[in-house]
């Protein structure tokens, strides 16, 4: 019997594994990391519809930190009981690889959001702590498809936000590692910052390990494993290279210190080739971004807005319920059914909580398991839902979407609907025929029923003329029958198995009496309602004289519009045009950058109002206006109080300015000759010089006029002789 074979049987106890996990959540932001492209899921979402310069990497293009991202960061460094440094420095990280347009990485190295803390975990032998060595913010890669000999590559990923969780190597069995894992992604999710979905890469590992002898506190030689890219996979690496380490040192030999991958279907490591030189990633400090400097403030509503933690609730389930520590630790694995499980209890508060502990691990866990893979999430059923149908009179893709989206923002506007697409706030269904053009009659029609975005809508209608067309145009009929969207195969599909149930039997709801609406609720109701979308829209045009393409851009969101109107009455003296453009162009672009809405920035109307009077009127130049609006956005500091602190008012005084002219004229004798001998675009240079001498804060116009006066003037007085 061979040595390796005799292993297998009874493991060998006398190494002991010690791993340490590094952990990349992708974050749930609406936007990237450093610019305004949207998160989307890669699994439905085209390739490289969501990219821009800046995370495709074009030349001249400037990142700029996404908020909310750091927001989500620090949750988790907060929820890991880690500390927050002050000051982080975001770091390039050199490596050529095609996922990766830059050809460089925005990370942290040296000094990162966060450090320390831990993660309490139910290991083998109890409960443990493993130590957090570190927290930090970067940038994810693109993706690349391997076929048939060429790469593609989809730039969708590139820039999403994604944290990276380092834990130290103090998990010392497969099973503290599972653990680990578990409950680092358990505590993510809970505090709301990634999807944790792994069949989506939301969450993916790279781990080291080394062996030592059992007992021993010093740490042996160890190898690093990347891409493992599933609960899996890494558990799977992990086992062989516990297995190959352990044949390696008992047989008296030597592992070497190397970087690996993983080979999923081959089940084995390999050394990572071709990127040895490469590892040296040449950190330095991103020069495009300033420090992320952190307000403790900021910090501590963050650590109070957290939600119960998945160990406290489960430490509460056992201590204040009574539960087994094996319920408690099952019914809080997931929020929602935690959440679930305390809205039973306190609606039935004379049940006993071990026997509705008992019902939910027990019926209704075998209830949703029966209703599909997936877990069926109770808290919708029930929510309240209007249905407005539409006549058949859409009769192009454009029409549907233009009717779709102002349903959508009138009944926005009404206060009634959050109208969130990725919550799933609106969805359809559509009939569709077609029909020779000209003709007054119906064709024969689909009915297409769970289209749950706008996307999903127009691509299933899209594919259904398609269809259609073809039927009628080879002399084909088409069939009258109720279809679903596949959308990941891009295709309808007939609704099997529901045809017969499709006789809803409809009948009067015996346990309700009917609805009896008093007129005069009707009228209170009429007269409380909002000017609506479309009629402030034409407003807009017909008042206030915007065109009709700013009119639709402000009024498409009733917040926008508001705030729109807000900072007209507050500076009655600029053009309306003026705050168009100042709302559509910079607030726009500021609210993209933080990924939020208006209502959550701290810019009010009187603010960018003054902004606008100050550069209006001359004391501000257009890029100080700016740069005061992006601090006041950040801040909500009161504009004039920034204005001052940073000396950036513009300098109209003509008695300095023509001091200031003096001096550059002095100063450049050859070019005022050269000016004087008639080499006229000398005198942009001489602009610049005065301009530069006054730090870009002199009035161009005032600086351009006692220019040319006292050039005029030279010029004169050099005349006559
Ligand atoms: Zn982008």
């Amino acid at each position: 019997m061979s040595f390796a074979a005799d292993m297998h049987m009874s493991p060998d106890t006398r190494f002991e594994p010690v791993v340490g996990l590094e952990v990349h959540a992708e974050l749930q932001t609406r936007s990237k990391m450093f610019c305004a492209c949207p998160v989307v899921d890669p699994t439905s979402a085209d390739p490289n519809t969501a990219v821009c310069e800046v995370c495709t990497g074009m030349p001249g293009t400037l990142p700029v930190i996404n908020e909310r991202a750091v927001e989500f960061a620090l949750r988790a460094a907060l929820a890991l009981n880690s500390q927050v440094a002050p000051t982080s420095v975001f770091a390039r990280k050199n490596y050529f690889y095609p996922d990766l347009p830059k050809g460089f990485q925005i990370s942290q190295y040296e000094m990162p959001l966060a450090t320390g803390g831990w993660l309490e975990i139910e290991a083998p032998q109890g409960s443990k702590r493993v130590a957090v060595r570190r927290v930090h913010l970067e940038e994810d890669t693109g993706k690349l498809f391997h076929q048939a000999g060429s790469s593609l590559v989809d730039f969708n990923r590139a820039g999403v936000p994604l944290l990276e969780v380092v834990s130290e190597p103090e998990l010392f069995s497969i099973e503290e590692v599972k653990a680990y894992a578990t409950a680092l992604r358990t505590l993510l999710r809970y505090i709301g910052i990634t999807s944790g979905d792994m069949e989506k890469g939301a969450i993916r590992f790279e781990a080291n390990i080394s062996l030592r002898p059992a007992g021993s506190q010093s740490l042996g030689i160890r190898t690093e494993i990347k891409n493992l890219n599933s609960f899996r996979s890494m558990l799977r690496a992990l086992a062989y290279e516990i297995d190959r380490h352990r044949a390696l040192l008992a047989s008296g030999g030597a592992v070497a210190q190397e970087t690996l991958r993983w080979n999923e279907s081959r089940g084995e490591t390999y050394p990572e080739r071709g990127k040895e030189e490469a590892n040296d990633y040449r950190y330095f400090p991103e020069p495009d971004l300033p420090p992320l400097a952190i307000d403790p403030a900021w910090v501590e509503r963050i650590r109070s807005s957290l939600p119960e933690l998945p160990w406290a609730r489960r430490n509460r389930f056992v201590t204040r319920i009574g539960l087994s520590a094996d319920a408690a630790g099952i019914l809080t694995a997931e929020r929602a059914i935690a959440d679930f499980f305390e809205a039973v209890l306190s609606a039935a508060p004379e049940a006993s909580p071990e026997k509705v502990a008992h019902w939910v691990t027990g019926e209704v866990f075998s209830l949703l398991h029966q209703a599909g893979t997936s877990l069926v999430d109770f808290n919708r059923a029930g929510v309240p839902l209007l249905e407005v149908v539409s006549e058949p009179e859409l009769f192009s893709i454009e029409e549907v979407k233009a009717y779709a989206t102002a349903l959508r923002t009138l009944l926005r506007y009404i206060g009634i609907t959050s109208g969130d697409m990725e919550k799933g706030a609106i969805r359809f269904e559509a009939n569709i025929s077609l029909r020779p053009a000209g003709s007054q009659s119906l064709g024969i029609r689909t009915e297409i029923k769970n289209l749950n975005s706008f996307r999903s809508m127009l691509r299933a209608l899209a594919y259904e003329i398609d269809r259609h067309r073809a039927l009628l145009a080879s002399g084909g009929a088409v069939a009258q029958e109720t279809l679903r969207w596949n959308e990941s195969r891009g295709e309808t599909y007939p609704e099997r198995g529901k045809e017969e149930a499709n006789d809803y039997r409809y009948f009067p709801e015996p346990d309700l009496p009917p609805l009896a609406i008093d007129p005069a609720w009707v009228e209170r109701i009429r007269s409380s309602l909002p000017e609506l979308p479309w009629a402030r829209r034409n407003r807009f045009v017909t008042r206030i004289g915007l065109s009709a393409d700013a009119a639709g851009i402000l009024t498409a969101e009733r917040a926008i519009a508001d705030f729109f109107e807000a900072v007209l009455s507050a500076a009655p003296e600029a053009s309306p045009e003026k705050v168009a453009h100042w709302v559509t162009g910079e607030v726009f672009s500021l609210l993209h950058q933080a990924g939020i809405e208006i209502q959550a920035s701290r810019l009010s109307p009187g603010a960018l109002a003054q902004i606008i009077s100050l550069s209006e009127d001359g004391r501000l130049t257009l890029a100080s206006a700016k740069e005061v609006l992006a601090e006041v956005f950040r801040t909500g500091e009161a504009p004039l109080a920034l204005v001052e602190q940073r000396g950036l008012s513009q300098v109209s005084d003509r008695e300095m300015i023509e001091g200031l002219v003096r001096e550059v004229l002095d100063a450049h004798p050859s070019q005022v000759d050269q000016y004087l001998a008639g080499k006229r675009p000398i005198l942009e240079w001489l602009f610049g010089q005065v301009m530069r001498s006054a730090s870009g804060r002199a009035n161009p116009a005032v600086v351009r006029a006692v220019l040319t006066d006292r050039l005029r003037a030279s010029e004169e007085n050099r005349t006559p002789r």
